[in-house]
């Protein structure tokens, strides 16, 4: 079962396969492995005692970054993953903390997550994927319909407000009137925005 693994110049935390989302785009339909790992698919989700221990096994002075993202939405084990951050932060962990998620961990959890975050993530990368509220209907399928999209906006504008660098991001698999509409929603709530290459390889 893969908890860590390597992509790039980062370490990767695989912490569920939960997700209220079933991207048109996703990874997960592509292959069952990225980086160093053959498979994200997991045998059951870790116990944040053994997401801990998985990470600390690892050399951080090897990577740049360590990042929350596996074949899954991680705001799913939201919990166990600030914990384990706590325990990281506490004991002097070296490099950035980040978080790649669809923003809709309010939704998810019930209540309200970013200020939950602030001081343990240092990093949101948070999917934008689309312009408006109904091609991203169309495009993800997401569990909370169309509400999730506004969802997301409303987490995005809270987490510039407590994270150090907050990040949206699309794929570029869409017509470039689109990515420069989406580059204004996100400049508007005061992100960077990173558009990522479309591919199925990794
Ligand atoms: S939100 Fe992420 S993990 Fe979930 S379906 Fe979309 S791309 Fe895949």
């Amino acid at each position: 079962m893969t908890i860590t693994y390597t992509y790039g110049t980062n370490l990767y935390v695989n912490t569920t396969n939960r997700c209220d989302m079933n991207c048109e785009f996703c990874l997960r339909s592509s292959g069952d492995g990225v980086g160093s790992a053959d498979s994200l698919w997991l045998e059951r989700e870790p116990t944040r005692e053994e997401i801990l221990a998985d990470i600390r096994s690892r050399d951080p002075g090897q990577f740049r970054q360590l990042v929350f993202c596996g074949y899954g939405e991680p705001t799913y084990r939201l919990d166990d993953i600030l914990w384990v951050c706590r325990q990281l932060k506490d004991g002097g962990w070296p490099i950035p903390i980040r978080m790649d998620t669809n923003g809709h961990g309010d939704l998810i959890n019930g209540r309200a997550t970013v200020p939950l975050m602030a001081g343990l993530i240092d990093i949101l990368s948070i999917s934008l994927n689309d312009a408006d509220a109904g091609t991203y209907a169309r495009r993800c399928r997401p569990l909370f319909g169309e509400e999730s999209y506004q969802a997301m906006l409303d987490f995005t504008r809270q987490a510039v407000r407590v994270i150090p660098t907050v990040i949206m991001t699309v794929v570029d698999n869409m017509p470039a009137g689109e990515i420069e509409r989406c580059r204004a929603i996100c400049e508007g709530l005061g992100a960077t925005f990173r558009v990522r290459h479309y591919t199925t390889e990794w």
